[in-house]
């Protein structure tokens, strides 16, 4: 659970309290005993989800990344500099990031008034994550800007999903880079073996590709799920569900998202048009450029202005909150729907 400023507040306030107590003068007739320690402060309910806007049947950024490089050489590159202000922009407008299986399942566990953003990287280069010789995230690193502007912004959560394919971040196997990315709270995702255009393969092939990556991923992390993937180009293969579940060469997967590439947010997972099957994905992108206006600035822009239509967390996982006046259907699986 993560805490919110106020539950902070309230715990640093019982520990100024019990400290206060601790320095009242002991009766002089009895022996001094030790202070109990003071009771954990009891997390405040969250608040009412109309008066902070929650709307949990709303559009959710899932957001996708290649190089962070200094030297962009296509638009699916973006620069450091350009990548920790799209970061600082997510926090300042208060997105907190989920892995893609956390949003795909609906285990959206974030303070009330909080935005999911789902931050995902495609090819392991290793311009996202590399390790130096300390063993910490290279500097210039996305997972090492991430860190940096998690830690100035406390409620910013450092977890992203990273779709790898064979050798992950260039580093054969994958041990020390993928061990430490899940051990740090990144999930690793499956993006085949060899990136092949899927719908250019039998559906044994595609099968071998996508079972063949999980089976690296797990020879570095044992018993690790891979719940999710992200299909090379964006392409599915010609039997669509080979996407989702399947298996080659004693290996099977069983994936809770898949997703494509573009071009724009996807719709909650409590929303009768949430198919997991096919999750659509922003490009991270500046103002301006080839498709600028199916990229992350644009689309963030658009999210702002029109905040109804935005995923807004009512702080409280066991219950899915929306207006009435929201147009979105909810799922049938969603049972505790609070309208207001
Ligand atoms: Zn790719």
């Amino acid at each position: 659970m993560l805490l919110s400023r106020a539950m902070i507040r309230a715990a640093a306030l019982a520990g100024l309290l019990a400290a206060a107590a601790c320095s009242a003068p002991a009766a002089p007739t009895e022996p001094s005993a030790p202070a109990p320690p003071p009771e954990p402060a009891a997390p405040p309910p969250p608040p009412d989800p109309a008066a902070i806007g929650a709307n949990e049947l709303g559009d959710v950024p899932v957001l996708m990344y290649h190089r962070i490089t200094p030297d962009p050489s296509s638009v699916y590159d973006r620069t450091p500099e350009d990548f920790r202000a799209e970061l600082e922009r997510l926090a300042d407008e208060d997105y907190v990031p989920v892995t893609a299986t956390e949003y795909a399942t609906g285990k959206i566990d974030i303070p009330a008034g909080k935005h999911p953003v789902v931050l995902t990287f495609d090819d392991g280069s290793a311009s996202q994550f590399t390790l130096d010789s300390s063993g910490e995230p290279a500097p210039g690193t996305a997972i090492r800007i991430l860190l940096s502007v998690a830690e100035a912004h406390p409620d910013f959560r450092p977890t992203a999903t990273l779709y790898v394919f064979d050798p992950p971040f260039e580093e054969p196997g994958g041990h020390r880079t993928l061990t430490w990315l899940h051990e740090h709270g990144f999930e690793i995702g499956n993006h085949t073996v060899d990136h092949p255009n899927l719908g250019n393969v039998s559906a044994t092939e595609a099968q071998r590709e996508i079972a063949g990556m999980q089976r690296v991923i797990n020879e570095a992390l044992p018993d690790v799920p891979v719940n999710s993937m992200a299909l090379p180009l964006g392409v599915h293969p010609d039997a669509e569900a080979l996407a989702s579940s399947g298996s080659a060469d004693g290996v099977s997967y069983r994936h809770s998202s898949v997703m494509l590439v573009g071009s724009n947010p996807a719709p909650s997972p409590f929303s009768s048009d949430f198919d997991p099957a096919n999750i659509p994905r922003i490009r991270s992108q500046g103002p301006e450029g080839e498709g600028a206006d199916y990229g992350s600035t644009k689309w963030l822009d658009k999210l702002a202005a029109d905040p109804d239509s935005r995923y807004t967390s009512d702080g409280d996982p066991t219950k899915v909150s929306a207006p009435q006046a929201a147009s979105t259907e909810p799922a049938p699986h969603v049972g505790n729907l609070h309208r207001y």
